[in-house]
């Protein structure tokens, strides 16, 4: 009989639900042997784990919408322990054990993957060297939509939200946590860019759950993303530190030290939102051309510059000018990127901003503008954006929550000009109400 002092305690049991896997973590206080059995009739998985005694509750995880039914757990040769999913479905188990990182010890990570999705988070899942083109096999949602009546087509922009799941990010005081700060910042950006004709957000995640870095830049190859725009609210480690700021990737060097440092602690994301570094393989096999590395750097410029301008009216900037960092995040060949600092968390008086969904609706604004005046000047030939340019003007319907003054800014006019152009004397506009926008 093994005694119980060099026993390996499972000290927390997490769970989160993405939408193609069911991630359980295990808490350990040292490392532990494993293994996985999957069993039928009933279904289940069982994993074993040598010399381990449980000290957490199995019984508060969240298993709605999951495959697990129940989890429950046994004593095995008085010094094994054994648990138990019981399941409703097929599923691909995973599992691998992560060593103590800066911010958590010995972890056992356990991925169910749903039998349905053939997509990992981790493993490579298509060629990567594949050419950005309409494919028959996206769902019809991610296809590059084609209105029938411009031909044009809509400029897809990828929402990143930092971190999430196993990854909190940065964590401010009053516990507020940057993987929540940004999913609400880029949720509300999602839904204002979706009233917006020619534009078409898709969220690369959309829940508490960790995605790769490297999962993030095949998503928003996967959505034929025009554009990427990753949010964060980091820390810093001086408090006073405060103020948004904008990066785009860098290949060589960083624009400060900041930036560096920030580089730095995203890129490390991967160790704490749990990866298993034995699969993951950096996407090196795709070709970069020149072009795509000039397209992507002077798009990338542009896109900041226009996001930079509207985020000066909301925060204080902690740079005027936009940075450049090697994020990993940044890094998906020929999509123009840019990280978006919407303030440092650490800060007291920028924390409490930070958790109003006020200050995060005028973020998401501020953003947004960007990014349409970004389109409206830049946008590739054959999108909707694209064409209003050429045929000079273009026309805008008001969707509900529109302004003048916001439709004005959106499209950098005055509202002077946009009223005279459409013989308005008042500043009331309606719903479906259709405006000329006059050259900027
Ligand atoms: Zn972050």
């Amino acid at each position: 009989m093994t005694p119980s002092a060099i026993a390996v305690e499972i000290q927390d049991v997490r769970l989160w639900r993405s939408p193609d896997k069911t991630r359980i973590v295990l808490d350990l206080n040292g490392a532990a042997a494993h293994s996985v059995l999957e069993l039928d009739n009933p279904r289940r998985l069982v994993v074993d784990l040598k010399d381990t005694q449980l000290a957490a509750p199995l019984t508060d995880l969240p298993l709605t919408g999951t495959p697990i039914a129940r989890l429950r757990s046994g004593v095995r040769q008085g010094h094994d322990l054994r648990l138990v999913f019981d399941l409703t479905a097929y599923v691909q188990p995973k599992s691998f054990a992560l060593p103590p990182s800066e911010r958590t010890g010995h972890r056992l990570v356990i991925d169910l993957f749903d039998k349905a999705s053939a997509t990992t988070d981790n493993g490579p899942t298509e060629p990567l060297g594949t050419p950005v083109a309409a494919s028959s096999s996206l769902p019809p949602s991610v296809v590059k939509s084609i209105d029938d009546l411009s031909g044009m087509r809509d400029i897809i922009v990828a929402i990143d939200a930092g971190h999430g799941g196993e990854d909190p990010g940065a964590i401010g005081p009053n516990k507020l946590r940057e993987k929540d700060v940004v999913l609400n910042i880029a949720r509300r950006l999602k839904a204002r860019l979706q009233k917006i004709p020619g534009i078409k957000p898709v969220m690369i995640r959309d829940g508490d759950y960790y995605v790769s870095l490297r999962g993030r830049r095949e998503l928003a190859r996967k959505y034929q993303a025009d554009i990427f725009v990753s949010i964060h609210a980091d820390a810093f480690t001086k408090s006073s530190a405060n103020g948004a700021s904008v990066y785009m990737l860098s290949t060589r060097g960083a624009s400060s030290a900041t930036a560096q440092l920030l580089a730095d602690r995203e890129n490390a994301a991967d160790l704490i939102g749990g990866v298993n570094i034995a699969e993951y393989e950096d996407d090196v096999a795709f070709a970069i051309t020149d072009l795509t590395m000039d397209y992507k750097r002077d798009h990338s410029v542009w896109l900041g510059d226009e996001v930079l301008k509207d985020l000066g009216d909301v925060a204080r900037l902690h740079k005027q000018q936009l940075e450049e960092a090697a994020f990993a995040v940044l890094k998906t060949p020929g999509v123009p990127s840019i990280l978006v600092e919407t303030g440092f968390i650490s800060n007291p008086g920028e924390s409490r901003k930070l958790a109003t969904s006020s200050y995060q609706e005028r973020m998401a604004r501020a953003i947004e503008q960007g990014i349409v005046r970004y389109a409206a000047r830049y946008a590739e030939p054959g999108t909707l954006f694209a064409s209003r340019r050429t045929h000079g003007g273009g026309e805008y319907v008001v969707v509900s929550g529109d302004t003048l003054s916001e439709i004005a800014s959106r499209f950098r006019v005055s509202v002077q000009a946009l009223k005279s152009h459409n013989q308005l004397n008042g500043n009331t506009i309606r719903v479906g109400q259709k405006l000329t926008i006059p050259e900027a």
